[in-house]
């Protein structure tokens, strides 16, 4: 008899154990996304609510919560291709790595791992789909702007769905000769190309495995997805591609679970342009993808894990630079990304050039930033503008400030700067930052994620959630 319920005790033992195995893997990753860069967008929300304090976006509400480091072996500041390299294959390598370690021997991903365990996998982000942190799942290249041979990796790895915004070199080596395009070759190896959801809608059905990119006349193909804070009907949103990619993975018979890695690419690119407005939009817009997963959570909640964290900070955030106060508030009045407003001064220039007047160039100001009319400006921030504008219109002398992915107009770089001193944030550089980051994590496994750990931990900690 004591036998017996030894044995059904460890039966039952053994059932639980099972049924905490993560059978479906959300991988979130914020690029750029320190822990000032969630703090400040839940603060953005509580100020926009009228109150001091945080109005908490869904993943950081998540129960289990901890840090990582990100510091690649090579530098104490990663870049996206080693952190993206050591959140996907949890081993540490040279900055410009993709997939390989510090002497280029190929690095198993993750993803690979969960395909090897009958799982279907998708990689997906509001980036190129062979940008540096995607590509880190599935591509093995020494250098990460080898973005036609990264692409010709993406058929070789087999994963089932791949989502961005698009290719950027799908013609061109990385020696500059021509290349055969990569399109028919993803197709030759049993891939559809969808380009736009409705085209994906039509085709997902009867696809055994999908590449779903926007349409070519999209306004920010093939870069990026438009950024939340510049977004307009009909445009391709992180929260929708999630959404196909859940129901593409699950689809048919044969649902052995997945793995999804969702990336957030363009908080990095707002941070790296110093563009917090477009920061705090890019923040909620990954929180929206999140959304899509935890409504999926709920329906299976012993059986899913979802993880978000960053390859690294980007910008050197800080929350308060006088006067103990923040005025995020102000963030709400900004209209568009900085690139937009760059565009329209460049737009104002061409059309008038020299005979352009202040009066010109504080129109779209007021416009776009809400500049005198929402958001009075002092003397000195006014005259810094107005200086700008005489050196770049009057004298013709325009220096575009260049970051990593953006050049912007003087004058929009200016006015970018005195929305971040109005909202009182400073930002130590235009490039990464070494600070932890944050990890947060809900569903089955998710304990695995509290406190204090190294990014290479991450992957490690899924692939055992998940029983890979
Ligand atoms: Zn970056």
């Amino acid at each position: 008899m004591k036998r017996l319920m030894y044995m059904l005790l460890f039966v039952l033992v053994a059932g639980t154990m099972q049924a905490q195995k993560a059978k479906y893997v959300f991988y979130f990753i914020g690029d750029g996304m320190g822990l000032n860069q969630v703090n400040a967008t839940e603060m953005y929300l509580g100020e926009k609510d009228g109150r001091i304090g945080v109005e908490p976006l869904t993943f950081a509400s998540f129960p289990v919560a901890g840090m990582a480091t990100s510091f690649s072996a090579t530098n104490s500041v990663t870049d996206s291709s080693a952190g993206g390299t050591a959140l996907a294959t949890g081993s540490k390598t040279y900055n410009g790595a993709i997939g390989v370690d510090v002497e280029k021997n190929v690095l198993q991903s993750v993803a690979v791992k969960a395909k090897k365990a009958g799982r279907r996998v998708g990689i997906t982000t509001s980036v190129s789909v062979d940008h540096a942190t995607p590509a880190a799942f599935y591509a093995h290249q020494p250098n990460r702007n080898m973005y036609y041979e990264i692409a010709l990796d993406l058929p070789k790895a087999g994963f089932d769905f791949y989502a961005g915004a698009g290719f950027l070199k799908p013609t061109t080596a990385f020696d500059g000769k021509d290349a055969p395009s990569i399109y028919p070759i993803i197709e030759e190896a049993g891939y559809t190309i969808a380009r736009g959801l409705d085209e994906y809608e039509a085709k997902a059905a009867t696809a055994d495995k999908m590449v779903l990119i926007q349409e070519e006349d999209a306004p920010t193909y093939p870069g990026a997805l438009s950024l939340a804070i510049d977004r307009q009907e009909g445009d391709l949103s992180l929260a929708e591609i999630t959404e196909s990619a859940i129901s593409f993975l699950t689809k048919g018979k044969g649902n052995k679970g997945f793995f999804l890695m969702v990336e957030g690419g363009q908080i990095d690119w707002a941070c790296h342009s110093n563009d917090a407005a477009s920061m705090v939009n890019e923040v909620q817009d990954l929180d929206e993808a999140v959304e899509v997963a935890y409504e999926f959570y709920k329906k299976h909640p012993k059986e899913t894990l979802i993880v978000i964290t960053a390859d690294h900070e980007t910008g050197g955030l800080g929350l308060g630079t006088s006067s103990y106060t923040l005025n995020l508030k102000a963030l709400e009045c900004q209209k568009g990304s900085v690139g937009t407003l760059s565009r329209a001064i460049t737009d104002l220039r061409k059309a008038k050039g020299k005979d352009a007047s202040w009066e010109d160039a504080k129109a779209i100001l007021s416009a776009e930033m809400g500049f005198w009319t929402e958001l009075p400006l002092t003397w000195e921030q006014e005259r810094t503008l107005r200086d700008e504008f005489e050196t770049s219109f009057k004298k013709n002398k325009v220096v575009f400030e260049e970051s990593l992915y953006a050049k912007t107009e003087p004058l929009a770089a200016a006015a970018k700067n005195i929305m971040s001193q109005i909202a009182h944030l400073g930002w130590t550089t235009g490039g990464h930052s070494a600070e932890y980051v944050p990890v947060y994590a809900v569903g089955a496994g998710s304990k695995l994620f509290s406190g204090k750990m190294d990014n290479t931990d991450i992957p490690k900690r899924i692939a055992e959630a998940a029983g890979y």
